[in-house]
Formats: C-alpha cells, sequence, structure tokens
C-alpha cells in the first residue's frame, strides 16, 4: 500500500494534506511517513521468515533523523553506523548497544574507543592495519571485541559506479584472496575475538545476480575459515537493495525475492545472518516538499525553477538519479520542462526534458522516494539553511527537525582578535 495519495485533488501523506504542512513550515521540507517506515520493516521482516533470529540493523546513515531512527528502534531494528556521531544517534533513538554494527573504513582511536564504551555488538574491520588498532585499544581497555572482516568479493554490483562497494579497485573491505591469511593473524592478536564474515557490495542494486554471486563467496569463504579453526557463527550480508524511482524502468526485486535467494544459498551456513537495509527502509517512505519560485524560457524547454536544490537533494547531481516529480495539487495537464534549483552550479538540475505535472510559480511540488540518502547528504552550500524535517503518523504530525535560522548558520562562524 502507498501512502502517498491524492484525495480531493491533492497529495497526502497518510492523513495529511502536503499543502497544510508547506503552508506551516514552509518549503523545501522533507516529509516521511511512520506508515510507509513500519511497513517497510514488516515487509523486510517477512521476507526474512524462517531463518533463525536474524539481525536488521538500519544503515543509519541513510536517514539518521532522530525521530526516523526511534520508529525504527520501535519497531525492533538495530544500527549499522559508520560513525561515532551514528553511534550516538542510534543510543540516542533507543536502539540497544547489541544491536549496533560498527562499519567503515576509516575508524579511528577515539571512536574505537567510544564504541567499546557504550559496547556495540560488533565491529566490522575493513583492514589489516584497523585490526592492529582496535586490538590496541580493545586491550589498553581491558575488553575483547567480537569482530568479522569484511570481504571486498572483487564483484561488480551493476550500480552507479559512486555507490558500488564489491569490486577489488574499491576502498572497502580486505581482498578476499587475502582473507584466510588475514584472519590468521587478527586471532592472534589480543582483544579481539572472531565472530563471523561480512560483505556490503553497494547500493540501489536492482539485480540479484551479483549479491547472490557474492553471498556464495562468503559461504565458501566460512568453509575455509572454519577448516582453520576459527569459530564463525555469523554473516553480515550488508544492505543495497534497490528501490523503484523512475515507473518507466523495470521494478527491483523485492525483499521476497531477495529473502527466497538468503534462504537459497545460505541454507547450512549454520550461523546467524545479520542485514543492513538503508534504502529499501526508508526510500520510499519520504518525499522533498518544495515551492515553484518561477519558470524561466528555456531554448529547448522551459526551466522550472523550484527553491529545492543540490545542497538539500544531492543524488541528482551527484549520482545522476532520477526522482518522480509529481504536483501537489495536479490538474491532469502536462509539460516537458526542466526541473532546476538556485544554486549557482549547472549541476544543480533535477530532471532534464521531464515530461510532468503542469506547474506555475507558486505551486508546489513533491520529489518522491526522497527519505533515503536526501537530508542525510544536505549541506548549507550558497549560504541555504539545512531543510525542515516533518514525520507524519496517521492524521498527526510534527516538525522533527526545525528549518535552521539563517542567523544561526552566519554565527557559527568566528572572527579572530585582528577582524574584531
Ligand atoms: C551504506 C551501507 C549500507 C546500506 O546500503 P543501502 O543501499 O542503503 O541498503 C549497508 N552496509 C554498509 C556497510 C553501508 O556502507
Amino acid at each position: 500500500m502507498d501512502h502517498f495519495q491524492i484525495r480531493n485533488g491533492e497529495m497526502h501523506v497518510e492523513g495529511i494534506a502536503l499543502s497544510a504542512i508547506a503552508d506551516a513550515v514552509g518549503t523545501p521540507a522533507y516529509v516521511y511517513s511512520t506508515a510507509t517506515l513500519e511497513r517497510h520493516v514488516q515487509v523486510f521482516r517477512d521476507a526474512l521468515a524462517g531463518l533463525d533470529d536474524p539481525l536488521i540493523a538500519f544503515a543509519v546513515k541513510a536517514n539518521p533523523n532522530g525521530a526516523v531512527l526511534a520508529t525504527l528502534a520501535r519497531a525492533g531494528l538495530g544500527a549499522d553506523v559508520v560513525s561515532s556521531g551514528e553511534i550516538l544517534r542510534a543510543r540516542a533513538a533507543g536502539i540497544p548497544p547489541e544491536r549496533i554494527i560498527f562499519s567503515g573504513v576509516g575508524k579511528t582511536a577515539e571512536e574505537m574507543r567510544l564504541a567499546i564504551e557504550i559496547g556495540v555488538g560488533q565491529f566490522n574491520l575493513e583492514s589489516e592495519p584497523e585490526a592492529e588498532m582496535l586490538s590496541r585499544v580493545a586491550a589498553d581497555m581491558g575488553r575483547t571485541v567480537a569482530v568479522a572482516y569484511r570481504i571486498n568479493p572483487d564483484v561488480d554490483a551493476g550500480t552507479h559506479a559512486k555507490i558500488s562497494t564489491g569490486k577489488s579497485n574499491n576502498k572497502f573491505g580486505i581482498p578476499y584472496a587475502g582473507a584466510v591469511d588475514a584472519y590468521a593473524r587478527a586471532a592472534a592478536l589480543p582483544g579481539l575475538q572472531i565472530r563471523g564474515v561480512a560483505v556490503h557490495i553497494g547500493s540501489q542494486l536492482t539485480d540479484l545476480a551479483p549479491l547472490e554471486a557474492a553471498f556464495a563467496r562468503l559461504g565458501a569463504l566460512i568453509e575455509t575459515l572454519r577448516a582453520a579453526g576459527h569459530a564463525i557463527t555469523v554473516a553480515d550480508l550488508g544492505g543495497g537493495l534497490g528501490v523503484p524511482y523512475d515507473p518507466a524502468l523495470p521494478v527491483p526485486p523485492s525483499p521476497a525475492d531477495y529473502g527466497a535467494m538468503v534462504k537459497r544459498v545460505t541454507a547450512g551456513w549454520n550461523v546467524r545472518l545479520i542485514f543492513e537495509p538503508g534504502r529499501v527502509i526508508v526510500g520510499n517512505a519520504g518525499v522533498l516538499l518544495s515551492s515553484v519560485i518561477r519558470v524561466k524560457q528555456g531554448e529547448a524547454h522551459p526551466f522550472v525553477i523550484v527553491d529545492a536544490a543540490m545542497n538539500d537533494l544531492l543524488r541528482p547531481s551527484l549520482y545522476e538519479a532520477w526522482h518522480d516529480i509529481r504536483s501537489i495539487r495536479p490538474t491532469g495537464r502536462r509539460v516537458v520542462v526542466n526541473v532546476v534549483g538556485p544554486v549557482c552550479e549547472s549541476g544543480d538540475t533535477f530532471a532534464t526534458a521531464r515530461d510532468m505535472d503542469s506547474v506555475a510559480a507558486g505551486d508546489r511540488v513533491a520529489f518522491m522516494t526522497a527519505g533515503a540518502y536526501g537530508a542525510t547528504m544536505a549541506s548549507t552550500y550558497n549560504s541555504r539553511a539545512l531543510t525542515a524535517e516533518v514525520l507524519v503518523s496517521g492524521d498527526k504530525w510534527a516538525v522533527v527537525r526545525a528549518r535552521e535560522p539563517i542567523e544561526a548558520l552566519i554565527a557559527r562562524d568566528k572572527l579572530p582578535d585582528w577582524l574584531g
């Protein structure tokens, strides 16, 4: 079921008209649906039914808003984090420490110390120097921490180059070929308890074949590692499942298809599985609400200039990503236009030659499927304040991040004495 629907000529999020939110908090603003978040958790959980106690650790970087995290925490999810900031956010949202998985290629000693103090459940290590650093930090604290190595399976995920992470030339994980030696060395380090293996090959995957190939390699490695005497009790299969953005493209595999493949490939592994979904949980649960500032004549097509920009939603300029853009009060008339933001970069373009609802100055539009990698990637480029974020639940809604006053942004800069 879709919780973003036109009723009485107006787009609603659950029971709330988007125009009411725009009137009250202004635009641009991100708006999230609680019912959609909860539904996505349920669909993902159902897809894994039959597995023995899987851990679903939401990839916090996809949407770290405190209210979104608290909603997911209540639904029982853990967290996959990549910084001490994300650990603190996950804890603040009520996610138990043992359900937190600490990933990332550049963990510092300070971040490791914080993670150990808080008691995170598992460290996913991405290099041998990192293992040595964690060993020193843990041993200094008199602690032993559970670790897995993230394996780079050298598989092409078939997604955009900037979100592919599982080829041998990517910075992520340790090479598959060197894994057995790396585990042997890690086993000899104090403070580390080897617990498992991990893999994550990329994001917005629209084909299960590369995932299956990566998982099959992981399965073979588990056998080799066990034969070498390591107790492998956990396998972390990462995230990456894609969501539909462009209705003209084939629909990506469903969580149910993904779950069926996982169960087939991992049968007999005899491990607890960990999953780190991000986009598939939050992507379709959010929109970016924006207003049309004006429409300007263009050579091939008119430019629709909206008040959201690349600093608010970076994906189109970073990855050539496609977001459906709809009028929140569609008339049925269509136009072919370029949709752009006000930022002084040609990359600040959301859509080119787009067939979409006809809009005029003052109308509001919704960028669909903006719940993942949206607000979290925002910057203040062009001295634009960070947008407001709103969470809807049934016929209730609340501002879950206030729009940053521009004065606060400016006041963060400090003048040195000699300019005072
Ligand atoms: C980003 C990331 C994820 C989540 O990826 P999605 O495509 O959003 O599901 C999971 N695990 C790791 C290690 C990541 O870096």
